[in-house]
């Protein structure tokens, strides 16, 4: 084992929107914890990195302000109900700093392995100072990457908040050996003018949230000669309003309650009376509206054709 071992009562690996909220209820109950975090700052994928994973540089949240907060910090009166991610990185950071929870935060710490410890093992070669071990059931060791050297902690708890969009899924389509274009994940996609998108003919594959963020950047700022989605199981795209409120404001309380396929018609009628029918965009979603996590756009999309 490296020289240096730190005993915690639980460790929150990843400083990003997860990580912040785990952090501020274990200071609230009173927890001996560290929030490790492998880069430099907080807030994950929300701050902007021309480098790396996370928004691009366009990127407006599409869960409005009311349900995309902390439960003890609303967003001011007078922001805007979809914020731009900027807003959402200085939100993240007057969080921490309401709940000093910088002071818990250890940055350039990544956890590079994860192992369970036998329990008894360690109580007695570790000198392990938990006073209550007998609460525990399990024990984790952490090894932690800092600068070019290595440290453990040990810890009866681990919350695992590292995100699940840093790792990009690559699709090889038959054929794609030939293509003499150029082949991006939208991972690496930040804005038309870095991408250097002027004049390029695009095709999106997916019709997921990114998918018709992309479109729309490339639509207004791209100048490309044509920008098409396509999609093999088609989808709902859902407005950011319905009649002046944000659309997540209507999943209530009575709604949730219902059964989805209930509650999936009534927001199917609603989509096509303010929007019109899917299909008449040649969207043909072959799922419900809310059987799959939903895509949602300000901007209607054009039709297209199936050629
Ligand atoms: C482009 C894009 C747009 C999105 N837009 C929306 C939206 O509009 N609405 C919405 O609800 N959701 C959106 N999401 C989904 C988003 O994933 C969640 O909203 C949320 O921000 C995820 O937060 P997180 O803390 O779980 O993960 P992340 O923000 O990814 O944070 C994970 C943190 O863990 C750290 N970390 C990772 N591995 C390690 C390690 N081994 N050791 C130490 N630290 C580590 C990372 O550095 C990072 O800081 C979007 C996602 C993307 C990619």
């Amino acid at each position: 084992m490296s020289e240096k071992v730190i005993y915690k009562e639980c460790c929150v690996i990843g400083c990003g929107i997860s990580g912040i909220a785990v952090a501020r209820w274990l200071k609230k109950y009173n927890f001996d914890f560290v929030v490790l975090e492998k880069s430099e700052d907080i807030a994950g994928l929300w701050r902007y990195k021309e480098n790396d994973y996370g928004v691009m540089s366009f990127t407006h949240i599409n869960v409005s302000k009311y349900n995309y907060s902390f439960s003890d910090y609303q967003f001011p009166k007078e922001s805007v109900e979809f914020m731009h991610h900027s807003h959402i990185y200085e939100y993240a950071k007057s969080y921490m700093k309401m709940h000093n929870l910088y002071d818990y935060t250890k940055f350039n710490h990544q956890v590079i392995l994860l192992e369970e410890l036998n329990k008894s093992d360690v109580l007695y070669s570790e000198n392990l100072k938990f006073q209550n071990m007998d609460n525990y059931e399990r024990l984790w060791k952490l090894t932690v990457k800092v600068e070019n050297r290595e440290i453990v902690y040990i810890s009866p708890y681990v919350a695992v908040a590292t995100g699940h969009h840093f790792a990009p899924k690559h699709v090889k389509f038959p054929g794609q050996e030939t293509f003499t274009g150029e082949i991006i994940h939208s991972v690496k996609y930040k804005n038309a003018k870095f991408n250097k998108m002027a004049g390029k003919k695009v095709l999106l594959v997916g019709i997921g949230n990114s998918s018709v963020d992309i479109a729309d950047n490339l639509v207004t700022q791209g100048e490309c000669t044509s920008v098409t989605i396509s999609s093999k199981s088609g989808s709902w795209v859902f407005p950011n309003y319905i009649n002046g409120y944000t659309t997540d404001l209507y999943p209530s309380r009575f709604m949730l309650s219902l059964p989805w396929q209930y509650t999936t018609i009534i927001y199917e009628n609603l989509i096509k009376f303010i929007c019109g029918d899917p299909k008449k965009y040649n969207l043909n979603p072959n799922s419900r509206a809310l059987q799959y996590h939903p895509t949602v756009s300000p901007r209607n999309i054009v039709k297209g054709n199936d050629s």
